[in-house]
């Protein structure tokens, strides 16, 4: 199967770590040029220096932060003005903290606004024109499976992703027209840093080892284990790519048949 991903631009948020990186990585194997992005300027270039060693592809480091309109602003002019146009965008971020209901204030609630709900708006409002101008492009979000089944102690995420997959099915709808698709995808318990912190947590709560915690959560999944971040990037690539041209306005689970939920 033909992605054509050659030579395409892709903005990346979110790229030094996690499924962020996997996915920029997925992208530049497949031929793409790659604009990644995250608040750390070393690890950024660390990152794209990783990707340009391993590919032949033109990879570019930008600083940025999702919870920052101005930086979101920055980060594609300056995409614009070094590939002169782009074809897709992974819009992501660091997941807000976690907690109950009982724990948060308005400060927080409007921290976790402006990092997950409106980091989407600003990246997607930021690239719609240029896409429009060259006749078509894709965007794709990452949220979680809080939004089909929330989470106690993830509030603040079941809220603002709901919020996203809205946004997604909504431009879905309204861009059709300019050909650009919109979709979602969602993670189960794709092994990274977030997880493991998040994993680390949860053991201390308990009394338990991390492993016993991974043992615990894996036994939920229907595939028994976590899925790797690669596995996670080739779905992610293959949304934003060609190859998915009829595909816009889902949301796609990659979590080892983990949810049950039939929609
Ligand atoms: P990760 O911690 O491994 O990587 C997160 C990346 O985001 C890093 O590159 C970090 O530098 C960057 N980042 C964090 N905050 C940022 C900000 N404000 N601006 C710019 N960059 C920022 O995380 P991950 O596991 O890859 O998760 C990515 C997203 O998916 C998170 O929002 C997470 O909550 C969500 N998620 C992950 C899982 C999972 O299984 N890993 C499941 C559900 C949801």
């Amino acid at each position: 199967m033909e992605l054509n991903l050659t030579n395409k631009v892709v903005m990346i948020a979110a790229a030094s770590k996690g499924m962020g990186y996997a996915i920029a990585r997925q992208c530049a194997r497949e031929g793409a040029q790659v604009s990644m992005a995250s608040r750390s300027k070393k690890q950024i270039e660390a990152a794209a220096e990783r990707i340009r060693k391993e590919t032949s592809s033109h990879v570019t480091p930008f600083v940025f932060d999702a919870a920052d309109g101005d930086s979101i602003e920055r980060w594609t002019a300056d995409t614009l003005k070094t590939y002169g146009r782009i074809n897709g965008l992974l819009v992501n971020a660091g997941g807000p903290p976690t907690g109950l209901f009982d724990q948060f204030d308005d400060k927080d609630w409007q921290a976790a606004f402006d990092l997950t709900l409106m980091s989407a708006v600003r990246m997607m409002r930021s690239v719609i024109p240029s896409m429009k101008q060259q006749g078509g492009g894709s965007i794709l979000t990452i949220t979680s499976s809080s939004v089909k089944e929330p989470i106690d102690v993830l509030i603040l995420s079941n809220v603002m992703r709901s919020g996203v997959t809205s946004l997604v099915k909504s431009l879905s709808q309204q861009l059709a027209k300019d050909k650009i698709r919109v979709n979602n995808i969602i993670p189960g318990f794709i092994d990274t840093q977030r997880l493991s912190a998040i994993d680390a947590q949860a053991a201390s709560q308990f009394g338990i080892t991390l492993e016993q915690r991974r043992e615990q959560v894996a036994s939920t999944i229907p595939w028994k284990r976590y899925g790797k971040p690669e596995e996670f990037a080739k779905a992610a690539t293959f949304l934003l790519s060609e190859a998915a041209s009829y595909i816009t306005g889902v949301s796609l689970s990659v979590d080892g048949g983990r949810m049950k939920t039939v929609w």
